[in-house]
């Protein structure tokens, strides 16, 4: 009897636990993704993203005589028909760490085997099983340095080749892809963000080769400069599962065998994105919820017309308005940028850190349920791990340190710098939905929403306040 192969976060066929287990021993595999409630709840450039991400697997495993089947509904009943349609007495699949997917599998799990089915989860999305990683009292990690230094060294299993793919007898029947229609919720130009995506295992293993043959030994100094491409915009395709963590991880560590400088930051930044699914999977409202409780006192502010500016990238402050703009034009942002603007949000604007979140949500081609939270958490001053909250970061002194010629905002922002705005800049303006009334010679904001020194005060206020002193 075939197995099946229940692809979500991990379209890839090289470093595949799970589906190096499925084709064990010669048995034929079905693979298939199911659109599932959980999934379509996401945001709006993560679901178009996906599409892709789906349609590339799906030529590689055609390319291998082999299909994905696509089905739609519930995770469960889709399975549960699946495996009558082709008689598979097996279905394996990657772990997830997110409260949603963890309750559907919980309930797949249940439900399949109580039909008499073998299900096997495996592990792969993470570098470490969020269990294995403990204090010295077996507890979770709270803090990043500590969790980094009891996992930096430790040794990964070499990663997995691609296994041997035996088609079933009979291919069962399958949903068209373009009928799922994916991208219609991107209101915006998706050719504009489709321009800057790399899709697929390949795409991902040559953004690997690319950043260690060329940004990985300024990596450690250059990694907050937003002017410069120093990062590997590897988490595009980590999100997707398009490459194993742990590839990229053992790359890393033949670069710091090596001797090459960046190796080390750049693992401990991909540490940072365990050390995310790590508190996920012990604190589940982690998107939702204040770790710290004591901010559920905080007067946030709710959605207004400020955040609206912030979302449009319209609040007078050129690199927060630029960084705006670069995910709504590239579907990404920079690191560094992300925490400005986070800082911006919460700290300027009061404004609650869950409304920043779900706009990334909603935009980025990268979003992950996990590392989405805990920066926001973190900036915010709510978090595990926060920056403490009076580290207001000032854009304006931001940009000079790490946008020093104003590349990074002339590249994003019609009418800021010398020369006619070009390219991204004005591709924001194609990208924007007709709604928003921006068009490319609408000037920017004359008055920023408030003025640095003053929202800085004013936060600090309201901290104080908080804390009762
Ligand atoms: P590189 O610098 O090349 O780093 C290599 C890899 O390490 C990344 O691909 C990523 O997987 C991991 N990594 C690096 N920095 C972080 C970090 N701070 N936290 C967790 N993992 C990290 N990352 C996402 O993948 N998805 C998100 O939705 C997301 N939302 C964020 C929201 C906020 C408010 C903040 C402050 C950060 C967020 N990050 C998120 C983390 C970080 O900004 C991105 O991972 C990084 O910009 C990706 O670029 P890169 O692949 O070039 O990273």
């Amino acid at each position: 009897a075939p197995a099946l192969l229940w692809f979500r976060r991990d379209l890839r066929l090289a470093d595949h636990a799970a589906l190096t287990a499925a084709a064990a021993g010669g048995r034929p595999v079905i693979p298939v993704f199911v659109l599932d409630p959980e999934t379509e709840a996401i945001g709006a450039a993560a679901l178009w993203r996906l599409g892709l991400g789906l349609e590339e697997l799906a030529r590689s495993l055609g390319a291998r005589g082999m299909r994905l089947v696509l089905r739609r509904g519930p995770a469960r009943a889709a399975l549960s028909r699946l495996a009558a349609d082709t008689g598979a007495r097996a279905l394996h699949w990657t772990r997830l760490y997110d409260p949603a997917s963890v309750a559907r599998d919980t309930q797949v799990k249940a439900e399949l085997r109580r039909e008499g089915m073998e299900t096997v989860s495996h592990p792969g999305h993470v570098l470490f099983e969020p269990w294995t990683v403990a204090t010295g009292s077996g507890g979770p990690f709270r803090v990043f340095t500590p969790f980094w230094k009891s996992v930096r060294g430790r040794g990964q299993d070499p990663a997995l080749p691609v296994p041997e793919l035996r088609a079933p007898a009979r291919w069962p029947a399958s949903d068209r892809l373009e009928d799922w229609e994916l991208g219609a919720a991107m209101n915006r130009g998706a050719a504009v963000v489709a321009a800057h995506v790399a899709v697929g295992e390949q795409a991902a293993r040559d953004r690997l080769s690319a950043f260690l043959r060329g940004s990985l030994d300024g990596y450690a100094a250059d990694r907050d400069r937003m002017d410069r491409a120093a990062t590997s915009r590897l988490s595009e395709n980590l999100t997707y599962g398009e490459i194993s963590p742990r590839s990229i991880w053992h790359a890393g560590t033949r670069a710091l065998e090596e001797g090459r400088p960046g190796a080390e930051a750049f693992l401990r930044e991909l540490a940072w994105r365990d050390f995310a699914w790590h508190l996920m999977h012990h604190v589940p409202d982690l998107a939702t919820a204040n770790w710290r409780r004591e901010w559920d006192a905080f007067p946030w502010r709710g959605d207004s017309a400020e955040a609206e500016a912030w979302r449009r990238g319209r609040t007078g402050e050129p690199v927060v308005d630029a960084a705006m703009r670069e995910m709504f034009v590239t579907g990404t942002m920079h690191n560094r940028a992300r925490m400005i603007v986070a800082s911006y949000l919460t700290k300027h604007l009061l404004t609650d850190w869950r409304i920043g979140l779900a706009w990334f949500a909603e935009c980025l081609t990268d979003w992950d349920p996990a590392s989405n939270a805990l920066g926001w958490q973190w900036t915010a001053g709510s978090g595990p791990d926060a920056a403490p909250y009076f580290r207001v970061y000032n854009p304006a002194l931001q940009a000079e340190k790490f946008d020093p010629k104003g590349h990074y905002r002339h590249r994003f922002l019609a009418g800021y710098g010398p020369g006619r705005p070009h390219g991204d800049a004005l591709s924001y303006f194609d990208a924007v939905p007709r709604s928003w009334g921006l068009v490319a010679d609408t000037p920017p904001p004359e008055q920023p929403l408030i003025g640095l020194k003053e929202g800085r005060a004013r936060a600090l206020e309201a901290y104080a306040a908080l804390r009762g002193t």
